[in-house]
């Protein structure tokens, strides 16, 4: 980094992932001769973006009213509703459908190129990257960042910089030590917790019926009034599927309170009730009274599930629907609409894991994503305390935040 040592650059932006590269990317679209340069702590840029959406990069989800988008934020949601004002799903979709991504939407509202490979954001970022002259330097960490006469010194693993501008794009990261050089800036950053993650249920009976899915479920914690619906995938090791990752969002910070050690109460499906299901049942007797209950699931609840809960009801395979006793009925009422399942941590392989928590909102001017008690020091992305549920909510907000961060540096550089 010889060369650079005594350049000043208008611009770094630390880190080089999803908010980095489109901050960077709309500093230069917004003041062609802006030098900017982009540092990245590993070896590998948009990482994240690769592995994203299971390879196929959910880029964001279906333009929808404001407050209905930012309601899909577990945190930030109030903030949100200003920066989707400024840059919305609407917004992403054209500024890539300028550069020759087409994104498709699926029946869910989640939005993806048309192509299906996360690569084709990945190759229009890079090529947008060169065609900017913008500067990426790979292993090189940023270890420490203060502000002399109006100048940002950073310290990097590769040696010093200056620049006179800073977009912060580190991302999130439940370890605290992540956020070390902004603390040491007096940067507060609320508590962090994961978010988006799946149940784990040690030894639990369901764990035979590893890849039953259910369309639309609901999951209530015992003791609270966390509540989800949606579909829900029986694992090996417990739990998985949208209900799930929606729950572990809005339950993030009390599920961690609780050392993720609580029972879910499972309805197979949203619609059960204690009266719905007798109505259910009352019909099954009176139509096929005499026809044996394994041979009739009440519907979604598939075949190997309602033999589990017939025999956890203490049904047997004989027994026909009038001859069981209204005591066992309603243990397969309660099995049906209220499944407990003690869960005892929790897994984030593989998962659309976020962070809950990073640089409070407090302390950030949301017009400008600058720090309000250092001027000069832009954030955006995962590092904030901004946090979305599974559906391409947590790139979106990448790109809003970025996209300010951006249009405001230009427009303090334009003044210098
Ligand atoms: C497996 C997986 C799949 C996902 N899929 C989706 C999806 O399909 N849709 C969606 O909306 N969201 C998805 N997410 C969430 C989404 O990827 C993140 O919210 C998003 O990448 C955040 O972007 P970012 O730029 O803020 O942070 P990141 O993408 O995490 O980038 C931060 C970068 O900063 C670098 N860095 C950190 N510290 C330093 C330092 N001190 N110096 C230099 N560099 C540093 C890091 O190495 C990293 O490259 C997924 C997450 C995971 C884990």
């Amino acid at each position: 980094m010889t060369q650079q040592h005594n350049h000043i650059y208008d611009a770094v932006v630390i880190g080089g992932g999803a908010a980095g590269f489109f901050g960077a990317i709309n500093i230069v679209e917004r003041h062609r001769s802006a030098s900017v340069l982009i540092v990245e702590k590993t070896s590998q840029v948009l990482s994240k973006v690769k592995v994203s959406g299971g390879g196929r990069c959910n880029v964001t989800h279906q333009q929808l009213p404001l407050k209905t988008f930012a309601k899909h934020y577990p945190r930030g949601e109030r903030e949100l509703r200003s920066l989707l004002q400024e840059f919305s799903s609407t917004d992403i979709q054209k500024w890539l459908e300028e550069k020759g991504v087409l994104l498709k939407t699926e029946a869910d509202g989640r939005m993806f190129p048309e192509s299906n490979t996360s690569q084709t954001i990945i190759d229009c970022f890079t090529k947008e990257i060169q065609k900017k002259n913008i500067t990426v330097k790979t292993s090189c960490a940023v270890i420490n960042v203060c502000k002399k006469d109006n100048l940002f010194h950073l310290t990097t693993s590769e040696g010093e910089l200056r620049t006179k501008y800073v977009l912060a794009c580190t991302g999130g990261s439940p370890n605290s030590n992540h956020y070390n050089w902004l603390k040491e800036l007096s940067q507060s950053i609320t508590p962090l917790y994961p978010s988006l993650f799946t149940f784990n249920a040690a030894d639990h009976l369901l764990k035979n019926l590893a890849g039953v899915a259910l369309p639309h479920c609901r999951i209530r914690i015992r003791n609270s009034k966390l509540e989800e619906e949606g579909p829900l995938l029986i694992t090996h090791w417990g739990l998985s599927g949208p209900a799930v990752l929606k729950l572990s969002a809005w339950g993030a910070v009390e599920l961690a309170e609780r050392q993720y050690s609580f029972d879910a109460l499972i309805a197979w499906d949203h619609s059960f009730t204690e009266a719905s299901l007798k109505e259910k049942i009352n019909a099954l007797i009176k139509e096929q009274g005499k026809k044996k209950i394994h041979n009739t699931s009440i519907d979604p609840v598939p075949k190997r599930l309602w033999e589990l809960l017939l025999l956890q009801s203490d049904i047997d395979e004989e027994q026909t629907w009038n001859n069981v006793s209204q005591k066992k009925m309603n243990k397969l009422i309660e099995h049906l609409m209220s499944y407990p399942l003690t869960v005892k941590g929790k897994t984030t392989f593989k998962e659309e894991f976020v962070t809950a928590g990073g640089v409070s909102l407090k302390d950030v001017h949301l017009h400008s994503m600058e720090s309000i008690t250092i001027p000069g020091l832009h954030f955006a992305g995962e590092l904030l305390n901004i946090d979305g549920i599974t559906g391409g909510f947590n790139f979106q907000a990448a790109w809003s935040t970025a996209f300010i961060a951006a249009k405001n540096i230009v427009t303090s550089l334009n003044k210098k």
